[in-house]
């Protein structure tokens, strides 16, 4: 029985997968999300609690576990299963909260594809890898602050809501974990993920320099000044200003924003957003 391919720890401690459930506050209306349920340890509980659960589950033995755990009792008509490996799957059923302990391999597509989805959900309750849960809480200006927590925290209020040792696990993990509960900001920012995100990749390359020099990182200028071709060439009729040269453009813009010496270590998303607009205004996106 091959564990470590699909990350199989089960959740063994009963207090623990309560205490998960419990946080979710569901309710009787409600539709519910589990990726990776296992053998059921979480489900179970779920199923008593919601109206209706959908687990997307890849292994098709746990969804066979799954199904003998339910068969014959009531809540069995709440529960659907979906086989398959969740970052693949091309579209989500409607869902008001999502409840999931999956392998730690998929944390960050799992987030993001949560946050992605619309309508928009109600709340998450996630366990993670402590490093990756206190990477999402990490606050600017802390050692942890990085791309993943300014990417998730433009869209969602991130919360710790527990610790959870190895021993709660069967096998037990090699690492501990936390759980974190995920509410996205309604309605959310229109600012396109992949635009913020983009920035993020550059001034968080070298989160310690300063912004300035993180956008003289080998391709960075080239990748610009190509989508600001492109850009113009979508929209514009007059021909591009080039009277100066592309790298003079981004120095100047740099500055202009009040950012260039900044580290991105010490931006907020407020100052990320307000960097990004001082791109857009004048034509580079990072996309
Ligand atoms: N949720 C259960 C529990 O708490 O006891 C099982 C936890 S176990 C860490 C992770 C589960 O996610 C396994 O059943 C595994 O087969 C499943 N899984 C792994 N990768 C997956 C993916 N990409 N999509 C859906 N399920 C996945």
């Amino acid at each position: 029985f091959n564990t470590d391919r699909f990350g199989q720890h089960i959740l063994k401690n009963p207090g623990v997968a309560q205490a998960i459930v419990d946080k979710a506050n569901l309710k009787s209306t409600d539709l519910v999300l589990e990726v990776g349920p296992g053998t059921g340890n979480l489900t179970v509980r779920i199923l008593d609690v919601c109206k209706k659960c959908t687990v997307v589950e890849m292994d098709p033995r746990m969804a066979a576990e799954l199904t003998k755990r339910v068969q014959g009792r009531p809540v069995q008509r709440k529960l659907e299963i979906t086989l398959g490996d969740f970052c693949k799957i091309p579209s989500l059923p409607y869902f008001d909260v999502c409840i999931s302990n999956t392998p730690y391999q998929i944390s960050s597509p799992l987030v993001f594809k949560l946050l992605s989805h619309r309508p928009l959900f109600r709340c998450a309750i996630l366990m993670f890898q402590r490093e990756f849960a206190l990477r999402l809480l990490a606050r600017p200006g802390s050692s942890l602050w990085c791309r993943l927590s300014a990417n998730v925290q433009l869209y969602a209020k991130v919360d710790h809501i527990m610790k959870v040792s190895k021993g709660s696990f069967r096998p037990p993990p090699q690492v501990e974990s936390s759980v974190v509960r995920i509410v996205p900001i309604n309605p959310p920012p229109e600012i396109r993920f992949e635009e913020f995100d983009g920035l993020n990749r550059i001034v968080f390359s070298r989160r310690h320099k300063i912004v300035r020099s993180s956008f003289t990182a080998s391709g960075v200028v080239e990748m610009l000044e190509s989508n600001w071709k492109t850009f113009h060439s979508e929209r514009e009729r007059q021909p591009l200003d080039l009277s100066k040269p592309f790298t003079q453009r981004v120095e100047d813009i740099l500055q202009a924003s009040g950012y260039s010496d900044q580290r991105a270590a010490q931006m907020d998303i407020t100052d990320l957003l307000q960097l990004l607009h001082c791109f857009h205004e004048e034509g580079i996106h990072f996309s």
